[in-house]
């Protein structure tokens, strides 16, 4: 599986020529935001695709995460550094709490009597780095067609991701 922030990063390498720090630099990220925009969206395209491996799926690490409804078009998007498994159980440990903070995910099975595929958990994309996960994580979470992700979630995210990731629709 190619990945999808490798495929952004290497429209950029020949900007990026502090190569290894380049993503813990934030001119170089500014660098990677406007080089972006000459990404080309049909190659992009392929490579954003879940993987069906069920059962494998479940020790992976490094993992960004697709949660998906039941019921209804509704997903929430993770990361992890750690087995998509554990990960998994902490969801389905917050959602037994019925009380003080609710998460995204509680509210949705609570509103509207909903639950999720929690058996069939995506895996969308891996990245062995926190920084590269965590841009890879937010480019899915917006990818989503009725993502439940908190606005907070994307923040970080520049907006010439955002334009790209719009034409993707
Ligand atoms: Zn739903």
């Amino acid at each position: 599986m190619r990945r999808l922030y490798s495929h952004l990063s290497e429209s950029t390498t020949s900007t990026s020529s502090q190569s290894n720090s380049w993503f813990n630099s934030r001119e170089v990220v500014r660098d990677l935001n406007v080089n972006l925009s000459f990404c080309s969206l049909n190659k992009l395209n392929c490579f954003i695709r879940p993987q069906k491996d069920r059962l494998s799926n479940l020790q992976k690490k490094n993992v960004i995460y697709k949660i998906n409804c039941r019921d209804c078009d509704a997903s929430y998007v993770g990361q992890t550094k750690r087995t998509l498994k554990t990960r998994v159980k902490e969801h389905k440990n917050d959602i037994r709490k019925s009380d003080g903070n609710l998460s995204v995910l509680s509210e949705h099975r609570l509103e509207l009597n909903h639950e999720f595929d929690w058996d069939d958990v995506e895996v969308v994309d891996s990245e062995r780095w926190l920084y590269r996960r965590r841009i890879t994580e937010m480019l899915h979470i917006k990818l989503q067609n009725n993502g439940l992700n908190l606005q907070s979630d994307t923040d970080f995210l520049h907006h010439s991701y955002l334009s790209i990731l719009n034409n993707l629709h």
